[in-house]
């Protein structure tokens, strides 16, 4: 089709639109953009705060003088997750072993050369319990890009799903393109559990032993060429360079120095290890014990064997030898993530308020109900957003528009948020006369301005209209624009018969603005 003799380059875009014909009802993915830039699978970016804006240099010059100590790392993560303490020391060694090793390599090419068993991570734990936070917050400590997805999108073939591989290109991504940084970069994968071969369990058996293999692959050490296989515009563009510039602009990035971290729910497996250890002690006196034990519990016992009994491969595991589980957030870790967590949720929903000039805070009792009922909703601290959302939802719909400028939740107004909101409103009536009035006058200001006719509601007028911006579910603003939308054209008929330009709109004016204009129009022929 196109070959090196060919004297006459084709034209890019000519070729891209061939090829969408061509391609339009195959079973293929087709992909725009420069290489790297993959549809998403879920992936995040760091959280972002001014350190992010840290230029590529610093970083690499960070991780090239890497010199954290594992308690300083646990001391930052302290910061802003709440319990996991195991977790959180066993990650902060992990780190620190992969960043050490990855700056002796580049000090030293002869441990670069020596065989390696890398750090990677294996999470225990049910949703919702911070295992996300804590990668997301030890790739933001050093700096490094850091990508997660879902173990269910990937097939083995990449055809159907997500190649494996892809991850690795959305790393570049989130790099900026910067491949340089982003083989530093740390690689999340949730959902691990679902991929094990549980054909015993009536689960996805041949295409998880594949995508298995495919990952190992990854976590050893593999070159993941830029563009995918399945990118066929992205081969067109290499191969299209190469004719241009005579030299394939082959890019690849090594997965040596990244470091992968996967996590699952883990619930059977739970199940399985309780199973093993009741057979254990059958027979002794502890038997009743196990069945008291909670299933992180459990998961903190799980040893090489059971994660290979439940499906996945020897060597797959082989690759995971940092295991830890995570434990279920109690309602006190959740008032205390509500209270001392810097990434708590309550701060965001301040300073949501803030942003309207509206002070909020809530009471300790608030904060303990608050935890109270998320902790029954078994999500972890997700239950946490959930459940201010639905306290904060109408006061943030109506506070805005009202002049009330701080208020205070109690553990009353979290269980019956609507009735608070309307407590609040009552008791601060007088402030509200106080907005609607002055949206009143505005409405007349901005009237006499565009119509060149001046209005004035007399108190009586503007009492009347208050209690209608009460009653209504609708800003001042649009009710007086929706009463008064006859206003300017009944005047103005006045004005040219009177000469008169100056208007004072009464209690009359406001209860039935059409029969008044109609009296004054009629009056106005006489
Ligand atoms: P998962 O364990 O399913 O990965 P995440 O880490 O994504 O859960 O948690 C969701 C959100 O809940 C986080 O972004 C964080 O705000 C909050 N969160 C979860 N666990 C904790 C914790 N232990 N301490 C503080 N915040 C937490």
């Amino acid at each position: 089709m196109m070959s090196n003799s060919n004297p006459e380059k084709p034209h890019e875009d000519r070729v891209r639109s061939q090829l969408e014909e061509m391609l339009k009802n195959a079973d293929v993915k087709f992909m725009f953009g420069p290489p790297g830039m993959m549809p998403d699978m879920g992936s995040e970016s760091p959280p972002v705060d001014s350190e992010d804006d840290r230029d590529t240099d610093e970083i690499l010059e960070r991780i090239h003088a890497f010199d954290l100590k594992p308690k300083e790392i646990r001391d930052y993560l302290d910061r802003f997750v709440i319990s996991q303490d195991d977790a959180k020391s066993v990650l902060s060694v992990a780190i620190c072993d992969h960043y050490n090793h990855v700056r002796r390599c580049l000090e030293d090419q002869d441990i670069a050369a020596r065989d390696y068993s890398k750090q990677n991570v294996l999470l225990l734990g049910p949703t919702g319990v911070g295992k996300t936070y804590l990668v997301r917050c030890l790739a933001k400590l050093i700096g490094v890009p850091f990508v997660k997805a879902d173990a269910t999108k990937f097939s083995e073939t990449g055809y159907v799903g997500n190649d494996v591989e892809d991850i690795v290109r959305d790393l570049v991504r989130m790099a900026d393109g910067d491949t340089e940084l982003a083989q530093y970069g740390i690689i999340y994968i949730d959902e691990i559990d679902k991929i094990a071969n549980q054909s015993s369990h009536g689960g996805r058996d041949v295409s998880g032993r594949g995508v298995q293999v495919n990952l190992l692959k990854l976590m050893e050490e593999t070159d993941v060429n830029m563009v995918s296989q399945t990118d066929i515009l992205g081969q067109m563009q290499a191969i299209m360079a190469m004719q241009s510039g005579g030299k394939a602009p082959k890019r690849v990035i090594s997965t040596k120095h990244m470091l992968f971290i996967v996590s699952g729910a883990f619930d059977k497996l739970s199940e399985q290890v309780q199973k093993r250890l009741g057979r254990q002690q059958i027979g002794f006196t502890n038997a009743a014990d196990v069945s008291r034990l909670d299933s992180s519990e459990f998961l903190r016992q799980v040893e090489t064997r059971d994660l290979i009994d439940f499906g996945f491969e020897p060597e797959f595991v082989g690759r995971l030898p940092i295991r830890v589980a995570l434990n279920h957030l109690t309602a006190d870790n959740l008032y205390d993530i509500l209270q001392s967590s810097e990434g708590s949720v309550l701060r965001q929903y301040q300073s949501d308020f803030d942003g309207y000039g509206i002070s909020m805070k809530m009471d300790d009792a608030a904060v303990r109900e608050v935890a109270l009922i998320a902790s029954n909703e078994k999500t972890g601290a997700r239950g946490l957003q959930t459940i201010l959302e639905r306290v904060f939802r109408d006061f943030k719909f109506e506070l805005p528009s009202t002049a009330i400028r701080a208020f205070n939740v109690t553990n009353q107004t979290v269980r019956d948020p609507k009735s608070g909101l309307n407590e609040l409103l009552v008791s601060n009536i007088a402030l509200q006369e106080e907005a609607l009035g002055a949206q009143i006058e505005a409405f007349a200001k901005r009237f006499s301005q565009e119509e060149g006719l001046d209005i004035c509601f007399t108190p009586a007028g503007v009492k009347r209209l208050i209690d209608m911006g009460m009653r209504s579910r609708k800003s001042m603003r649009a009710v007086c624009e929706e009463h008064f939308k006859d206003l300017s054209y009944g005047l103005s008929l006045i004005a040219r018969n009177t000469g008169k330009t100056s208007f004072k709109l009464g209690k009359q004016a406001v209860d039935n603005p059409d029969r008044l204009l109609a009296k004054w129009i009629r009056e106005s022929y006489q």
